[in-house]
C-alpha cells in the first residue's frame, strides 16, 4: 500500500451497475487511498445523473461529452446543448469524445464530425478534453494539431510510443489504465516503461478493463493500485513515486 494518494483518471462510476453498491465502491475506493475520480460522460440523456453525483461527492468531478460509441444515437443539436450545459456546470473537462473505428461502430465521418465539433466547444471553452481512442490513434492526432491551444488526455491509450511521444508534444497527457498489467500487452508495457512520467496519468476505466489480477470481475477505483504497481515495475521505481507524479499531473490537467 503506497502512502501517496492516487487518482482515477477515467471511471464510469455513474453507470447502473454501481447502483446497488456504490457506497461500499466509494468506500473501498478511500480505503486504498484514491482522493479523487474523474467521470467522463457519454450520452446527453446521463450528464444530469453525473451532475448530481459529482454534487453529493466531493472527491467526484464530472465531465460531459459525446462518446463515439454512441455516434448513431446523438444528433447535431446536442453539440450546441453540450455547449451550453458545460457553460452553466462547470466540468472539470469535456468528454469522453474521440474515435473509435472498429469495424461495428459509426462511420469515420460521423464520427469525426462529433468529435471536432467537440474539440472547438474545449479550445473555446478552454477546458481540457478527454479523448477515447481506438484504433484510430493516428486520425486522433491529426485532429487535435487543428486545436493549437487545445490541452487533454488520451485514456486507457492503445497507441504507440512514438505516437505517445507525439500526443505529448501536443499538450497531451497519456492515461494508463489496467492492461498494462498483462504479460502479454508488450505495446503499452513498452509505452509505460519509457514515456515521461510527468506526462502519465492512471485510471481503471470502471466498470471495464479489469487488471489482470481481477480479470474476472466488475471494475472498480480500489483496483487502481495493481496498475500503479506494474508501472512501477516496469521502470524500476517504487509506487510512491508513480502515484505521486500521476496525481500531481491530474490535479493540473483537471484544475482540482
Ligand atoms: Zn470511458
Amino acid at each position: 500500500m503506497p502512502s501517496a494518494n492516487l487518482i482515477d483518471s477515467h471511471c464510469h462510476l455513474d453507470f447502473e451497475i454501481f447502483d446497488d453498491d456504490r457506497t461500499k465502491v466509494l468506500q473501498r475506493a478511500k480505503n486504498n487511498n484514491i482522493s479523487d475520480i474523474i467521470i467522463p460522460g457519454t450520452e446527453k440523456k446521463y450528464w444530469n445523473r453525473i451532475n448530481q453525483l459529482c454534487k453529493k461527492h466531493s472527491q467526484l468531478h464530472a465531465c460531459y461529452g459525446l462518446h463515439p460509441y454512441w455516434s448513431n444515437s446523438h444528433n447535431k443539436h446536442d453539440i450546441e446543448t453540450l455547449d451550453a450545459y458545460i457553460d452553466q456546470n462547470t466540468p472539470v473537462a469535456l468528454g469522453e469524445c474521440g474515435l473509435d473505428f472498429r469495424p461495428e461502430q459509426a462511420d469515420k465521418k460521423t464520427q469525426l464530425y462529433f468529435f471536432e465539433a467537440q474539440l472547438t466547444i474545449a479550445e473555446n471553452l478552454q477546458l481540457p478534453v478527454v479523448i477515447h481512442s481506438v484504433r484510430a490513434t493516428e486520425d486522433v492526432i491529426q485532429s487535435i494539431k487543428k486545436f493549437k491551444k487545445l490541452t487533454g488526455m488520451i485514456h486507457s491509450y492503445s497507441g504507440s510510443l512514438e505516437q505517445a511521444l507525439q500526443l505529448i508534444d501536443l499538450n497531451f497527457y497519456i492515461s494508463i489504465g489496467g492492461s498494462v498489467t498483462y504479460d502479454n500487452a508488450k505495446k503499452i508495457r513498452g509505452t509505460a516503461k519509457t514515456m515521461p512520467l510527468t506526462s502519465m496519468l492512471i485510471e481503471t476505466d470502471s466498470p471495464d478493463q479489469a487488471d489482470k489480477k481481477n480479470s474476472d470481475k466488475r471494475n472498480e477505483p480500489a483496483y487502481l493500485i495493481n496498475t500503479a504497481k506494474s508501472i512501477a515495475e516496469l521502470r524500476q521505481d517504487t509506487v510512491d513515486k508513480i502515484a505521486e507524479q500521476t496525481t500531481i499531473n491530474a490535479k493540473d490537467l483537471f484544475s482540482i
